[in-house]
Order: C-alpha cells, then structure tokens, then sequence
C-alpha cells in the first residue's frame, strides 16, 4: 500500500472518532482485500453480545440469507484492518460466506443497527418498577441511536452510550 493511502487512512481513523475504526466506505475498492494494520490476539466479544447479534441478524447469514446452523461473527470492517469490536461492525455469516468473504470489500459492507441489553424504554419501564436503577444516569445532550434491544426484541432508542455493545 503506498503511503499516501496510509496517510488517508489515518486520517480516516481521526475522523472516525467515536468507535475509532475506519469508516466502511474507506477507499478499498468492492472485490480488494482490506490493508492489514494490525495483527495478533484480539479480546472475547462477550456471550450476551454473541447472543443479541445473533438474535439482531434473525439466527440468518446476513450473505446468503440460510437460518440456524453454525453463524461465526463478521467484522465488517476486518479486525485487521482496525475495525472495532462493536455489535455495529458484526454480523453473522454462515461459515462458507464468512470464508469466502475474508478480509475483502464487498458490495453489502455496511455498519449495521448496533444491539443493547436494554433500550430507553425497557430502562423506563424498571425504574417505574423498581426505582433508580444502574442506568438512569441521564444524557441530556446525547445523540440518541436506534439499537436493536434484547429484551423487548425492538429496534428502539438508546441515549446512554455504555448500553451498546
Ligand atoms: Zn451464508
Ligand atoms: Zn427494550
């Protein structure tokens, strides 16, 4: 890779700030292999957030649409490449699609609704019950994303960004 695409790609990873990876529109043409910038050991995506990603991509390979059977979790943007360990960079591929895939860019690369374990609506309805709970920190100025919420299986809002995954 030469250095002025190194050079764009830091850029690109300044910009993209808040999950600190790569945008997935990061000048890899459709059908080239992503730059590998790091390598090595990466740490566990916890189980909850195996399951809720799983449960998000309708137990489906998101390629090729087949249901149940093995799913492996997909970084979009590659690990490799410095893409994040966030529900937004994962989708389930089945193990034929995820090989296929590797690291190259392919047409249907896109971040994807990230997962909670509880959205702004499941955290209301428990403080209702039970009163303040470990969530009703509030933010005010917080841009609210939609996440898909494992516990009322909707696609809702969240404010507080520490219950994305
Ligand atoms: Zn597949
Ligand atoms: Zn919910």
């Amino acid at each position: 890779m030469s250095p002025q695409i190194l050079g764009f790609f830091s850029v690109l990873h300044a910009i993209a700030g808040a999950t600190d990876q790569p945008d997935v529109d990061a000048p890899v043409a459709i059908g080239e292999r992503w730059p590998v910038i790091r390598r090595g050991e990466r740490a566990q995506i916890s189980r909850l957030t195996r399951r809720l990603i799983r449960e998000r991509d309708d137990n489906r390979c998101r390629f090729c649409g087949r249901r149940g059977g093995l799913l492996e979790l997909d970084h979009i943007v590659p690990w490799s490449a410095g893409g994040a360990d966030v529900s937004s960079n994962l989708r389930s591929l089945c193990h034929g699609c995820n090989s296929g895939r590797s690291n190259y860019r392919t047409e249907f690369d896109q971040f994807v609704v990230p997962v909670t374990h509880a959205c702004d609506v499941c955290v209301a309805t428990w403080e209702l019950n039970y009163g303040p709970s470990l969530h009703s920190r509030r933010f005010p100025d917080a841009q609210k994303v939609t996440a898909y919420c494992g516990n009322c299986h909707e696609v809702r809002f969240v404010t507080d960004p520490r219950r994305l995954r």
